[in-house]
């Protein structure tokens, strides 16, 4: 509040001090989106000095959940990333090919892999943005020890995936849904025996184990020949 010295009358000051300090800002622009596991991060620029400013962006909230009952398995995203209606199916996987590529990077563990395909209107689809995937950890796993590689057989990329256990299930964030696999490395898969006396099951995991043995042996070799 001002008071005139001389009337005693109470006058509001309407001009305000300038401030030479101050920036001319630009537009907000994101140097890092945000995801459902990290903060964002953007920045603004002033038009005269150059000056730059950042601010952090909060990590994503899902608020659309599709969850397949039979599996336990949800995908958690956000409204329009995945088409209106979109279901999901889930194959096991059992292809030697996917167990001889993971074999190669973790060595022997136990695994359990799906091949998880979102569904609109009956076409395959792929997400327009990231998907938070819940799998229920299978019973036994070591939730210490437990992993989400993704599996691609047609690169043979093979890459560990972030995550996080959170009452019994592993999260895991994509943008393209394909093979992955939860991986236990404290616990060295079963060897399969070499004389099939039970079902023919039994007897073509045992195969592809022989294949996925050779692979590693091969594997092995090309290491020590490279003294990698
Ligand atoms: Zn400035």
């Amino acid at each position: 509040m001002t008071v005139c010295l001389d009337c005693g009358e109470v006058v509001e000051s309407t001009i305000l001090p300038l401030d030479l300090t101050a920036h001319t800002w630009g537009e907000w622009t994101e140097v890092t989106s945000a995801t459902y596991l990290s903060e964002g991060l953007e920045c603004r620029e002033c038009t005269s000095c150059h000056a730059e400013e950042t601010r952090v962006l909060p990590k994503l909230v899902p608020d659309e959940i599709i969850s397949d009952p039979e599996t336990g398995i949800s995908l958690n995203t956000q409204q329009g990333v995945l088409p209106e209606g979109t279901t999901f199916e889930v194959d096991d996987v059992f292809d030697g090919t996917y167990f001889t590529l993971l074999n190669r990077e973790v060595g022997n563990v136990e695994s359990t892999m799906y091949n998880i395909t979102p569904k609109a209107d009956g076409e395959n689809v792929q997400p327009d943005g990231w998907v938070l995937v819940r799998l229920p950890l299978p019973a036994g796993y070591d939730p210490a020890n437990v992993n989400i590689y993704y599996i691609s057989t047609e690169t043979g990329v093979i890459e560990r995936m972030d995550s996080y256990i959170e009452d019994g299930y592993i999260c895991f964030q994509t943008n393209h849904f394909s093979v992955y696999a939860i991986v236990d490395a404290s616990s060295p898969a079963e060897t399969p025996t070499e004389t099939p006396t039970d079902n023919g099951g039994g007897t073509s995991l045992s195969f592809f184990a022989r294949i996925a043995a050779f692979f590693r042996s091969i594997a092995e070799w090309f290491r020590n020949l490279f003294n990698k």
